[in-house]
């Protein structure tokens, strides 16, 4: 290995091993993709606190190749100390719930797909919220990731601190790491893309694209299926205002022009009708009777009252019976908000549904900042006024 390479490697084995004593009253753990950078990155993390070992999470999800799992074995007959996690939910159960595609402006699949399955870990070791966990990520140094991050800073969409130590690492630094220092294998999904990619990616390339139509065809149809079937067959690309060239079904979905949409105000549909009563009291009623769950009331339990399709709100500020109403029309079930309150916010993963239990009226999800259905719900529920 190069002179300077070696220097870079011991630089960051000796910040490891300076941070590496703060962190155990915390959970720290390494977001393991399977691909070559957490590779790099718990090589060296294992070789800064030996005999100690992180926990090397990687969250299988229904679309992640199988192969990934072999790897994480052959990792594990090697002395890593790999574990596979699962999300809360999949891709498909999540748009057969009414999620939207992903777009780049907010994607929701790292924490939907790879979040709850480490936030899960957290909630089961004991943690009493993300903040406990410490996440290291093997993200190295492409101009885009040294402008938006730090060697250490808050993941904020898992509300979860992170090092992130291979900054100032290539791409070919990282592989003369893997293979010159620690002779490791690298992923044998390298053999075919650039990338441990999930089958479908929104951030797509034309190689990976047609490895993943092959070798799963079913699994694309469904993916590009989804996403015509929301711009297309419901008539919403005709009613955007967007030139005639970007409303082919070859620009949006075989060249990918999906991940520009940008949310209309067609996608807005009627959830609940407000009225501001005499009396000071707010009256919602909710379309379907089927989108009323009064798990989400408990933060302002004793102030409210359900009668029908209809809820009733006393003593509650309008902004945060607004916000209430708000997360239960457009209710996902999906679990992500346990984020916010670990003692009392859990996904049941039999029935594969949020539970709300002991709430102690803290305040603190008062707000829509980590409400995936809210802000991903592709045909989002409003409130309208009397
Ligand atoms: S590979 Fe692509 S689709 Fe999969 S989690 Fe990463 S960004 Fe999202
Ligand atoms: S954050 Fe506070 S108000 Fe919200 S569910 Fe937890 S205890 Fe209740
Ligand atoms: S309230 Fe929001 S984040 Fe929580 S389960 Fe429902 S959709 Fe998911």
């Amino acid at each position: 290995m190069r002179k300077t390479l070696t220097t870079k490697v011991k630089n960051t084995i000796a910040l490891i091993r300076e941070i590496y004593p703060k962190l155990k009253d915390g959970y720290p753990f390494i977001a393991f993709s399977t691909g070559k950078d957490s590779l790099a990155m718990a090589a060296m993390i294992y070789e800064a606190i030996a005999p100690d070992k992180l926990p090397c999470l990687y969250v299988h999800h229904n679309f992640e190749f199988p192969e990934n799992l072999d790897y994480l074995a052959e990792l594990k007959d090697r002395g890593f100390a790999a574990e596979a996690l699962n999300p809360f939910l999949e891709y498909f159960e999540l748009t057969d719930r009414g999620i939207g595609f992903l777009t780049l402006t907010d994607p929701w699949c790292v924490p939907m797909l790879v979040g709850t399955g480490l936030l899960d870990w957290l909630q089961r070791k004991g943690a009493r919220g993300p903040r406990e966990g410490i996440m290291f990520r093997g993200m190295s140094g492409s101009e885009y990731s040294r402008k938006f991050h730090t060697g250490s800073e808050l993941y904020c969409r898992l509300d979860l601190p992170c090092f992130n130590p291979l900054l100032e690492f290539t791409k070919e630094e990282i592989i003369e790491i893997i293979k010159d220092r620690y002779g490791l294998p690298l992923n044998p999904v390298y053999k075919n893309m650039e990338r441990t990619y999930c089958i479908c990616c929104y951030t797509s390339d034309r190689r990976r694209q047609t490895y993943s139509g092959q070798r799963y065809p079913q699994v694309c149809e469904q993916y590009y299926g989804h996403i015509e079937k929301l711009l297309f067959d419901s008539g919403l690309i005709e009613k955007s205002n967007l030139a005639p060239e970007h409303k082919t079904r070859e620009e949006k979905l075989q060249r990918h022009g999906f991940i520009y949409w940008r949310r209309q105000k067609t996608q807005n549909v009627i959830g609940a009708v407000k009225c501001r009563l005499s009396s000071g009291a707010l009256l919602y009623h909710i379309r379907e009777s089927d989108w009323i769950a009064t798990k989400h009331l408990q933060p302002v339990d004793g102030k409210w009252v359900r009668a029908g399709n209809e809820i009733r709100f006393w003593d509650v500020q309008e902004k945060i019976a607004d916000t209430l109403i708000k997360r239960m029309i457009n209710c996902l079930d999906c679990g992500f908000c346990m984020v916010e309150c670990f003692p009392c916010r859990q996904f049941d993963r039999t029935t594969k549904q949020l539970r709300i239990a002991g709430c102690i009226q803290c305040g603190k999800c008062l707000r829509l900042k980590f409400c995936m259905g809210w802000r991903h719900r592709f045909w989002r529920r409003v409130i309208v006024e009397n």
